[in-house]
């Protein structure tokens, strides 16, 4: 390819909303341009890394033994309403807009662009995989993805519309699953190394399956929106929205008399702790919580079906009790640590089995006011009980090993210091009490916790990106639509599943945020959207231009991808495009150097220079792009 008859506008100036490497450099580049918020054209260069992004990502999924199809992008939306998942999609399933306003008789009406492809892919297996005899069987496509995104972000990183390789394996058992996961996860250590991205996998919120039954592959960058809890010797890594750690180790102070201090209108940590001169570690936040069935609406349904019949057949009938809708929970934090909202739902669900898909909101005031007989802002966990409301105590495990901590009093404007867990508050449900108590870890991990290993080793928080994320599906999607195949023994059961994504956009822009320096990017050979860049410094000098073309030919002959800045420009202009766009290797031919019978060979990621003969550039390019790739693939 010729710089001067390809499509490379690189600029100076980028939109103000570029703030992150990859976006700047992507626009700066000439790779993308944005159409409309979240929504981007490839141009030619950014087209180029893609596809490579694609090939590789292919190979990887044919090695492991996937089978590719493609599936549409319009879905009919009752296939999305048989899982449930038009709610729990929410807005971020497109909907098409019928020509009319709620003609239901347009098929726009009908029709949403998907988001994910489990519904049409068990839409295939639940017509053609109906005998233990096809299974296992992985089926992958890679294919755009719409979804409203409600904040897009970074440039390609977070959009609306993007490439997904994803693919959706089938089980007869979870021994298979198992092993399908495995291969899946192996493949993608291999597509990211051959990537060149600098990636780990951490465990990620589990499915329904429980367990380890997902992990994330985490780029590290300051441009991501995840965080990541890594140990420094790396025996543990997970998404700290699951993270734990060793639990903190019991504090053996001489407990002191409790003492109520005044504290008037301090209600924030900060507020106290300033006041009472103590550090956050030592004071417990007490938060109050409601938690609600998630089948409420369905229960109160029912429960005045059945009244109504009941008082049909006879009008005297006296109302039997509705099941409970809601409990109160309170939770114990250290002052210094934050609540994970994932943790205490399933631990709140775990100790209300008779609540099914329980959710936890924050009490409004009135609640915290009965329950605590105080102002909001004063609530802590000793006293509590004196109001008589029942409520569900959780504590977290760093809580219950503390010692003469500082708490809300449940009096305005009064804290106390000296409360100790067991002497002042209950680390165990008391017969006839209205308080059951559970400890948990319901906290979000910090810098510096230790291993859950019990290694020792200190934890970090790491900003990252997720580029793929392997999961275990088990049977949500073959239950709801439905998808089952026969057993040895002639016995229908649903398929079990496993399903596997990854952002090829994503990958193509965390390279390049883990790659890049002032200049600009610095791609793995592997992706880049050329292999080498000769700089003509003199295209109007024949020898240069014949030496430049010779040395083109030759490299395109041997299937190097090779892009010739032929532009009649200055060298120091052309040279900060080269750098700029980050081909990993530039020959430059010019006047001067060609008199010494040399032509400049230099790498991207490095200052030294290498001269050399023409006719040698050519084989020593090919050699650096075939070591260059291999050493990726290792
Ligand atoms: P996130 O938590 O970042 O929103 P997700 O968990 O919703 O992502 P998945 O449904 O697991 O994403 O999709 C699989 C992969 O698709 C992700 O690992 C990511 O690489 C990519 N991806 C997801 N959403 C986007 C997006 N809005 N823009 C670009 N790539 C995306
Ligand atoms: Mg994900």
């Amino acid at each position: 390819m010729r710089w001067s008859k390809y499509l490379i506008p690189t600029a100076k100036e980028v939109p103000k909303d570029a703030v992150v490497a990859s976006h700047v450099l992507m626009i700066r580049g000439g790779l993308i341009r944005q159409l409309a918020a979240g929504i981007y054209s490839y141009l030619p260069l950014g087209y180029r890394a893609l596809r490579k992004v694609e090939r590789i990502v292919r190979e990887e999924m044919n090695r492991a033994g996937a089978v590719e199809l493609h599936l549409p992008v319009l879905h009919p939306i009752e296939l999305w309403q048989e899982t449930g998942r038009t709610a729990a999609m929410g807005d971020v399933l497109l909907k098409l807009r019928p020509i009319k306003n709620d003609d239901a008789g347009d098929w726009r009406y009908h029709t949403v662009l998907g988001p994910t492809h489990e519904e049409p892919v068990t839409e295939i297996a639940r017509a053609y995989l109906n005998s233990y005899k096809q299974l296992p069987i992985n089926l992958y496509q890679i294919q755009v993805k719409f979804r409203g995104e409600a904040r897009p972000k970074s440039g390609v990183l977070r959009t609306r519309e993007f490439l997904m390789k994803d693919a959706y394996s089938f089980h007869d058992s979870l021994e298979s699953l198992n092993e399908g996961y495995q291969a899946m996860y192996d493949a993608y250590c291999r597509i990211f190394g051959r990537c060149g991205l600098p990636y780990f996998a951490c465990e990620a919120e589990s499915g329904p399956i429980g367990g380890d039954a997902s992990h994330e592959f985490m780029v590290q960058t300051d441009a991501g929106e995840d965080v990541a809890a890594a140990t420094e010797n790396g025996d543990y890594a997970a998404n700290t929205e699951r993270a734990t750690c060793a639990p903190v180790p019991q504090d053996n102070s001489e407990m002191l008399p409790l003492e109520e201090v005044h504290t008037p209108a301090m209600r924030t940590i900060d507020e106290v702790t300033a006041f009472l001169n103590k550090r956050p570690e030592q004071m417990i936040k007490t938060l109050i919580y409601v938690g609600y069935r998630s089948d409420a609406q369905e229960v109160l349904e029912n429960a005045r079906k059945q009244l109504r019949e009941a008082a049909a057949a006879n009008p005297n009938v006296v109302a039997k009790g509705l099941p409970q809708m809601s409990f109160n929970f309170v939770v114990l934090v250290r002052g210094d640590h934050e609540v994970n909202e994932h943790k205490l739902n399933r631990i709140a669900s775990s100790v209300t089995p008779q609540a099914p898909g329980l959710k936890l909101e924050l009490a409004d005031e009135a609640t915290i006011e009965k329950l605590t007989g105080a102002k909001v802002g004063f609530a802590g966990p000793h006293t509590l009980s004196k109001s008589g409301v029942p409520f569900r105590l959780i504590v977290d495990q760093a809580v219950s090993v503390m010692r003469n901590a500082a708490t809300g009093a449940n009096k305005t404007d009064y804290h106390a210091i000296n409360v100790n867990p067991v002497r002042d508050f209950p680390l165990e449900t008391r017969a006839g009490s209205p308080c059951h108590v559970t400890i948990a870890d319901i906290r979000n991990v910090v810098d510096g916790d230790l291993s859950p290993s019990g290694s020792g080793s200190p934890i970090r928080l790491k900003k990252c990106i997720e580029v793929g994320h392997v999961f275990k599906l088990g049977t949500k999607y073959s239950d709801s639509l439905k998808a089952h195949y026969l057993d040895k023994n002639g016995k229908s059961h649903a398929l079990i599943m496993g399903c596997y994504g990854i952002g090829l956009n994503r990958i193509m822009a965390s390279a390049i945020e883990a790659h890049h320096d002032e200049a600009g990017i610095i791609w793995p050979m592997s992706i880049a959207p050329f292999e080498v860049l000769i700089v003509a410094l003199d295209p109007r000098v024949d020898e240069v231009m014949a030496t430049a073309d010779k040395l083109y030919n030759d490299l395109h002959a041997a299937s190097v991808d090779v892009l010739l800045d032929d532009r009649d420009e200055r060298a120091g202009f052309k040279f900060k495009d080269a750098d700029l766009i980050g081909i990993p290797l530039r020959i430059t031919v010019g006047k001067k150097a060609l008199a010494e019978g040399v032509v400049e060979l230099k790498r991207r990621d490095s200052q030294d220079v290498e001269k050399l003969p023409p006719d040698k550039a050519g084989e020593r390019v090919r050699m650096i792009v075939s070591e260059e790739v291999s050493r990726l693939s290792r």
